[in-house]
C-alpha cells in the first residue's frame, strides 16, 4: 500500500535493526486519513470472507481496525490487557509475550462478544514474532469461532511471525512488508501485492 509505505519512509524512524518507530502516525499521534485508507484496504482484501467481527488488541490496533469494521459493517472488539479481568469467568484469556516490552501480558475478551458462529478477522499494527496474533487467535478458538484471516499494518518479514501464522493455517494480509531495517534504512519486500 503506497500511502502507508510513504508514511513509513517519510515519518517513521528506525530505532534499531529490529524496531521501527511510527508514533507520528500510528502508535501515539494518529493520522486519521491514513487510518481510513488502511481500514478500507483491509475491508477490501477480506470482503469475500464473510467476516462477522473484527478482533484487535488495545491500544494501537483500534485505529487501523475502525474503518475496516465500519466498511464491512461488523462490530469491532478489542482485547483488553487489564489483569483484573482474568480473575473473571466471563472472559476468554490468553498470554502474549510482547516483543517490544519483553514481558508477558494477559489479554482478555468478554464471552459476550465472541460467539461460535463468528468469522473473525484479526487486525494488529505490527507483526514481529506473531505472539500477539497467535494470542488473539487462541481467544477466537476458545470461543469456538473461526479465524477468517489476519490483517497486519506493518509486517517485519525478517522475523518469524508470518511463517508461524501460516503454519497454523491462517491467511495473513500485510499492508507493508519490511525486508530489513539494517543500517537505519527501511527496505520493503519486492512484492507486487503490497
Ligand atoms: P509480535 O507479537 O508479532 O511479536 O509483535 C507484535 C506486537 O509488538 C505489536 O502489537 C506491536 O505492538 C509490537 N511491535 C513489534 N515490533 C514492533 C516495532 O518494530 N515497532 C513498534 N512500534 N511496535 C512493534
Amino acid at each position: 500500500m503506497e500511502q502507508l509505505k510513504n508514511a513509513i519512509i517519510e515519518r517513521g524512524s528506525v530505532v534499531s535493526d529490529g524496531v521501527l518507530k511510527v508514533d507520528t502516525f500510528l502508535n501515539h499521534q494518529i493520522d486519521t486519513n491514513l487510518m481510513i485508507h488502511i481500514g478500507k484496504e483491509f475491508a477490501n482484501r477480506f470482503k469475500e470472507s464473510k467476516i462477522t467481527k473484527i478482533l484487535t488488541i488495545e491500544t494501537s490496533g483500534i485505529a487501523p481496525s475502525f474503518m475496516a469494521a465500519n466498511d464491512l459493517d461488523v462490530p469491532l472488539v478489542f482485547a483488553r490487557k487489564k489483569k483484573s479481568l482474568t480473575m473473571n469467568n466471563d472472559v476468554f484469556t490468553s498470554s502474549v509475550y510482547s516483543f517490544t516490552k519483553q514481558e508477558t501480558t494477559e489479554i482478555a475478551v468478554s464471552k459476550n462478544f465472541l460467539q461460535e458462529n463468528d468469522q473473525v478477522l484479526i487486525i494488529d499494527d505490527f507483526l514481529a514474532n506473531g505472539q500477539a496474533a497467535l494470542g488473539l487467535a487462541a481467544i477466537v478458538e476458545q470461543a469456538g469461532a473461526t479465524v477468517a484471516g489476519i490483517g497486519i499494518v506493518i509486517e517485519k518479514s525478517f522475523q518469524n511471525g508470518r511463517s508461524l501464522l501460516e503454519e497454523a493455517g491462517y491467511r495473513v494480509e500485510s499492508l507493508a512488508r519490511i525486508e530489513s531495517l539494517k543500517n537505519g534504512k527501511v527496505t520493503f519486500l519486492a512484492d507486487k501485492t503490497v
